[in-house]
């Protein structure tokens, strides 16, 4: 049982320092000069009495940047002193363990002691040289997708017998797994990325179209995506009742030993809090953001540019675990309601700038395959309205039951869902497949399957998985056997 009760203390990260630390001289500059600009402007704009302001900046989704770094907002000058040599050099291998060598050695030839320094320019020198040996990788249509759901942290209390043990039996993987899962798949030579890496938007003199992006690594090394469904921590994994109303529920002592909700860590990085059975509350690592951030932080060359997972949540019981449907208000008051969307904007704005990917997962959670396509735009409009109005826009959609809106062609805009999706601005569509692999680039989207590593693959097919892990030494010998083959899905 639980040992993770008795790591709830774990060694704090090393806290890296903020790499764009080293432009702040230029930052200020650029903020300074943008301040005169705006300035001037509105000056001649006022003589000349313009009409109005420029129009909202609504980037559309194909906008979206690639968080594969931490952001710094340069409002505030600072008095700090640079970072030391030893730091400078230490974030810099970090971003070039990612395979970022053009960002690691930027960083160094803009340190002020960079024609001084000869150690400076030997590691440019080593990173020129790793640079040399990468390899375009150009399997890009085998490129696995792997998802999971919520994190098992104490198997004891999921595993207790209650009415909810067969659905985290089948669907749900434990911390122990999925720790040994990243293990083997590092050791495999796995590399995470996202999804803007695999295929992007392009525009040129022959239109807009998608393509497959250009990766770069070294010889042996294979590709991956990742996601998680779910990331909501809804009622009936963490508190007592069901969470249906209108009522929202909270953590209690009764949880099925989850995290109930995502926080920003002492360090700045997203972790999560979880209660014992105790009722002790700790924050650490018990659900896949954290592990997986202590994961790179250990192996960095785990991760390419900084990529994170895909994270799904729908809107029904709000996200993060924090209560953020809208109708709770009247049962919580407006000041708690505010304090917990306030909560959860920061979150979510945590999580983009340590490069997590944040996609919808549907509001209500309805096969989208199986409802009308009017239902499908009343679904899409409602996180519009309830989740993206909090965790800001999205142009990734990982499809509810993994139900997709076509059958295996591409998708045409005589299929009004896609229309209905792509108006909403999803371009990359997921579905659930037991495939090794199922990626298709589309004219103007990018659709691929995913594979489901939780209990009822790892019992049922553990064959399916042999490229990834040896199954014998993942599976986690306190599930209750067998794994029930059939339930109503998640
Ligand atoms: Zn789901």
């Amino acid at each position: 049982m639980g040992k993770y009760e008795r790591e709830q203390h774990r060694a704090p990260r090393r806290r890296r320092r903020n790499k764009w630390h080293y432009y702040i001289p230029t930052v200020i500059l650029l903020v300074v000069a943008l301040v005169c600009v705006v300035t001037i402007g509105w000056t001649i704009a006022s003589v000349l009495k313009s009409q109005d302001p420029s129009p909202n900046d609504e980037s559309g989704p194909n906008n979206i940047t690639i968080n594969t770094q931490p952001t710094t907002e340069a409002t505030e000058p600072s008095t700090e002193p640079g970072p030391s040599l030893d730091e400078l050099l230490a974030e810099a291998d970090f971003i070039a363990a990612g395979y970022d060598y053009d960002t690691a050695i930027s960083m160094l030839k803009a340190s002020p002691e960079f024609s001084t320094d000869n150690e400076l320019g030997a590691r440019v020198e080593q990173y020129t040289n790793a640079k040399s040996k990468l390899i375009k990788y150009t399997a890009m249509d085998t490129v696995t997708h792997i998802f999971f759901h919520s994190l098992i942290v104490d198997t004891d209390r999921a595993f207790d017998g209650d009415v909810d043990q067969d659905g985290y039996n089948m669907y749900m993987t434990t911390v122990d797994e999925f720790k040994a899962i990243l293990q083997q798949m590092y050791d495999r030579g796995f590399v995470l990325i996202s999804p803007y890496h695999l295929a992007h938007e392009v525009t040129d003199d022959n239109g807009t179209r998608f393509t497959y992006g250009d990766i770069r690594l070294p010889a042996g090394k294979t590709p991956f995506l990742m996601s998680q469904d779910d990331l909501n921590y809804y009622s009936y994994m963490i508190g007592t009742g069901s969470g249906k109303n209108e009522t929202p529920i909270f953590v209690d002592e009764n949880n099925d030993g989850f995290a109930h909700k995502i926080v920003i860590g002492e360090d700045g990085y997203p972790t999560c809090e979880y209660m014992d059975a105790n009722g002790n509350i700790t924050t650490g690592d018990y659900d896949l953001v954290p592990v997986l951030e202590s994961f790179i932080q250990e192996h960095p060359d785990f991760s390419y540019h900084g990529a994170r997972a895909i994270l799904g949540m729908t809107g029904y019981e709000g996200v993060f675990g924090y209560r953020t449907k809208p109708s709770y208000e009247a049962a919580m008051g407006s000041e708690a309601y505010a304090a917990e969307v306030q909560a959860a904007k920061e979150v979510a704005q945590c999580l983009k700038d340590h490069g997590w990917i944040l996609a919808s997962h549907s509001y209500g959670h309805p096969a989208y395959g199986n409802i009308s396509a009017d239902r499908v735009a009343a679904d899409s409009e409602k996180w519009t309205n309830t989740v993206a109005s909090i965790i800001g826009k999205t142009d990734v959609i990982l499809y509810p039951h993994g139900s997709d809106i076509h059958n295996w062609r591409k998708y045409t805009t005589d299929n009004e869902k896609f229309v209905t999706l792509y108006n909403d601005g999803y371009r990359y569509f997921f579905n659930v497949d037991g495939n090794q692999y199922w990626n298709q680039l589309g004219e103007n989207y990018f659709r691929g399957g995913r594979r489901n590593l939780d209990g009822i693959r790892m019992y049922h097919n553990p064959d399916k998985l042999t490229d990834l892990f040896d199954v014998d030494t993942v599976f986690d010998k306190a599930r209750p056997l067998p794994v029930p083959s059939t339930g109503g899905g998640m």
